[in-house]
């Protein structure tokens, strides 16, 4: 496969992490293609300039439309605000080019079905940014539960909490207004929600409740602005199998740092992981002696593929940029058409963006909803 030319459009936390994981992607794995970061593109020329001298690109701008219309460049890193992701996307897969695009797909469910249709209509490879389930260690548990070790899956737990918006006092941002979302339902519920797509059976009905910590934020010039979002939203999941699920989401929770707690109980054996810890998870089988029976902690090594590929010593850990690593190599395998790369695409990711709307109209309507 020849080289691959990047562009990346948005240079903020996420986009840093991509244009990390381009850099970091050849010398981790291998056995890509020459990486060369192409075209840098930001909200205006004085960041961009700046960013693609920090980040490594060779050409920038402060217009977005020169990233995705450059003949140059294969593949479109789309780390923008939510709002920017649907238009975006449309236009570099419309010229021809292939999509790595933040998590949520959009806002509104009718922009996220023409992203797909798009990529359906161009062709092009177009992938989600739903690393967590590149873990080692969630791919282990996944082998776990395929292979019956915990029995039937008959509940499962999913809490993802931080506390960047825990402060009163933190600023309004765009994911305080309405047009990112509805607010923690996009924000943090649709990374459990890609979690539990590959552990799991697909989510049958919903029941959602959601809510608002603080009213408004201090903005600019001394005034306080509505807050248009909900920071917090609870779910019940009920399974097409049969299984039950609660799922609980809070962008408020002071204390907690980057903790996506996924507990998992079968008819075998229960399963406990936390993304703080993402190293290690716990698992409790019924098949050993009654009295030696109890969770054993499992800590990640070159034995969960492909942790090897970063460290050969057990137990020394990954981190979450090492994620944004793995899924780069699982996009480039898309891209070269392997067989099995783990990536959630547009076609996949849909279910996700349906499950997020179903919740919101539960809310809404307080009730039960189905998802078509
Ligand atoms: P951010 O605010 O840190 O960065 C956004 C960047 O986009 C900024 O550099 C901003 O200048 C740039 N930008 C804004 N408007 C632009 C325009 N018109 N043209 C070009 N650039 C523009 O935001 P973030 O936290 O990096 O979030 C970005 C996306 O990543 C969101 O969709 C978010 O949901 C997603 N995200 C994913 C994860 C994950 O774990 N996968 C984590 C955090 C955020």
């Amino acid at each position: 496969m020849k080289a691959i030319n990047v562009g990346l459009i948005g240079t903020g936390y996420m986009g840093k992490c991509h244009a990390l994981a381009w850099n970091a992607v050849g010398p981790v794995f291998g056995d890509v293609p020459e990486i060369r970061l192409g075209h840098l593109g930001e909200a205006n020329e004085e960041l961009a300039s700046r960013r693609a001298a920090e980040l490594g690109f060779e050409r920038w701008s402060g217009d977005w439309r020169s990233v995705v219309e450059d003949p140059e460049v294969d593949v479109v890193s789309i780390t923008t605000p939510n709002a920017l992701h649907a238009d975006m996307a449309i236009a570099a897969l419309n010229a021809g080019k292939a999509v790595w695009c933040e998590k949520p797909m959009a806002p509104g469910l009718d922009e996220a079905l023409a992203m797909v249709d798009t990529a359906r209509t161009s062709g092009k490879v177009a992938i989600l940014g739903y690393n967590y389930i590149q873990n080692p260690a969630i791919r282990q548990i996944g082998r776990i539960i395929a292979a019956g070790r915990i029995g039937e899956v008959s509940h499962v737990r999913v809490e993802m909490d931080e506390d960047f918006m825990a402060d009163p006092a933190a600023p309004f941002g765009w994911k305080s207004e309405a047009g990112s979302g509805y607010g923690a339902l996009d924000d943090f519920a649709v990374h459990p929600l890609s979690l539990l797509a590959v552990l799991v059976a697909p989510i049958r009905r919903v029941m959602c409740d959601m809510a608002r910590p603080y009213a408004d934020r201090p903005s600019e010039g001394g005034i306080r602005k509505p807050v248009e979002t909900y920071d917090i939203a609870n779910v019940l999941l009920e399974f097409s199998d049969g299984a039950s699920g609660v799922l609980c989401v809070n962008r408020s929770a002071w204390g907690r740092k980057g903790r996506i707690a996924l507990q998992i109980y079968g008819s075998g054996g229960s399963i406990l992981f936390d993304q703080e810890q993402m190293n290690q998870f716990a698992l409790y089988t019924t098949d050993m002696p009654q009295a030696e029976q109890g969770y054993r902690t499992i800590l990640t090594s070159p034995h969960h593929s492909p942790y090897g590929r970063f460290i050969p010593a057990p137990g020394h850990g990954l981190g979450f940029n090492d994620l944004k690593i793995i899924e780069c190599r699982e996009l480039i395998g898309r891209l070269r058409g392997e067989d099995g790369a783990r990536v959630i695409d547009f076609d996949h990711g849909i279910a996700i963006e349906r499950a997020v709307h179903a919740m919101a109209q539960s809310f809404r309507e307080r009730r039960w909803v189905d998802l078509a």
